[in-house]
């Protein structure tokens, strides 16, 4: 594996293995009577699906979770052992591969209940079919008063030996708001919901509904499984809730480039598209080779924190596609020098939290939509060096 010091790259993802493996280990203890999935959709949240998904199952995490039947498929042709689910699926998707891939099948209506039924009849095995309750999300999944027909079906399929019911599962809507009151009454719903289930005759291996936030601040949301996401990545759900030291866990992602250019200017000259930064003096630029196409948002214009030679610095003007510059305030620190974008926080760099609030969005969207212009590279990737927490 390539590592910060070989390569001259304009800019890098470096992408801290051990790191991700400790998360892990870290929200296991938070949930220690269920199992732990890591959620790997979206490549990892930008982080790289595969390598993070063979460090998390290294770490204990049984399950790996993804939101298309694509990305769950990839995991499993790359070798990915144990249980594979996602649950985002339209009309006319890869049903049968999922099966004969060992996956587990999220299902959140009829029309799904019935491709993966006719899917299954030419495999060779059930399919496992995990049936999604809309306790109050408002988005994917079964509403209430269609459950009695969902679960009916399923339980017909099944004993026709076609599916598997493996698991019961829903979603929460405001976890990350602790003491929100849709919490309560979405767990109630759920107990509900999966308590009819299992009067009907429904034996899941696995009820589950707690993601990232609920996982560190909901003990009751636990159940047998916990789909853990945003936190295996090292970061905190909401920054409300807390920094991710607050919880054990640490930031897998550094995101750092190369300065393409420092060069002297006088005052008043205007910075990149629109002349949004004036310089107020005659100071030094620095160019930094990354813009939004690498998934730097244009929002953090004239905001974006970045810190170079120790100093923090602010983004002077307009992010461009590809670059951007920031205001030295006369220090040379030269071409090739580092700009660390964000990391963990420690050596004093801003965080994706920091990029989050400058660009008015969160965390999960600066680190998903690092692009793939970038390439990722894999630190501490032999998990042997782990030390205690191994053994
Ligand atoms: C993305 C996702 C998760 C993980 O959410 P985090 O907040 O990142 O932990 C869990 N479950 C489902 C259904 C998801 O789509």
């Amino acid at each position: 594996m390539t590592t910060r010091e070989t390569a001259p790259l304009r800019a890098r993802a470096e992408i801290d293995l051990a790191a991700l493996r400790a998360n892990v280990r870290t929200l296991r203890a938070h949930a220690p009577a269920a199992a732990l999935m890591a959620v790997v959709k979206s490549d990892a949240y930008g982080h790289g699906a595969i390598p993070c998904a063979r460090a998390a199952v290294e770490a204990g995490a049984t399950w790996l979770g993804t939101a298309t039947p694509e990305e769950a498929l990839a995991l499993r042709a790359a070798g990915l052992p144990g249980r594979i689910m996602c649950w985002l699926w339209v009309p006319g998707g890869p049903w049968r591969e999922a099966i004969d891939a060992d996956i587990d099948l999220g299902v959140s209506g009829l029309w799904a209940l019935r491709e993966v039924v006719e899917a299954a009849a030419g495999a060779g095995a059930p399919a496992r079919v995990q049936l999604k309750a809309d306790t109050g999300l408002g988005r994917n999944g079964c509403q209430p008063e269609d459950w009695p027909g969902l679960v009916a079906e399923a339980l017909r399929a099944e004993a026709a030996g076609l599916v598997r019911v493996t698991g019961l599962w829903s979603h929460l809507a405001c976890a990350d708001e602790p003491g929100h009151p849709s919490i309560e009454a979405q767990l109630a719903l759920f107990r509900q919901m999966v308590a009819y289930a299992e009067r009907q005759g429904v034996r899941p291996e696995v009820r589950h509904i707690a993601n990232s936030p609920a996982t560190l601040t909901l003990p009751d949301s636990h159940f047998d499984l916990v789909r853990t996401g945003i936190a295996v990545y090292g970061i905190s759900p909401s920054p409300e809730l807390g920094v991710p030291a607050d919880f054990g866990l640490r930031p897998v992602m550094t995101l750092a480039a190369s300065l393409a250019l420092v060069k002297h200017v006088p005052g008043g000259h205007g910075v990149s598209y629109g002349h949004h930064y004036v310089t107020p003096g005659a100071t030094t630029l620095g160019l930094v080779p990354v813009g939004y196409a690498d998934g730097i948002p244009r929002h953090a214009s004239g905001s974006g924190p970045v810190l170079i030679g120790g100093k923090w610095r602010t983004v002077a003007g307009r992010i461009a596609m590809d670059q951007f510059v920031v205001d030295l305030g006369g220090d040379e620190p030269g071409a090739g020098a580092e700009a660390v974008l964000f990391g963990p926080g420690d050596r004093g760099e801003p965080t994706a939290e920091d990029w989050a609030k400058a660009a008015g969005t969160i965390a999960y969207e600066i680190v998903t939509r690092i692009g793939t212009r970038v390439p990722r590279v894999y630190v501490k990737v032999n998990n042997q060096q782990d030390g205690e927490a191994n053994r």
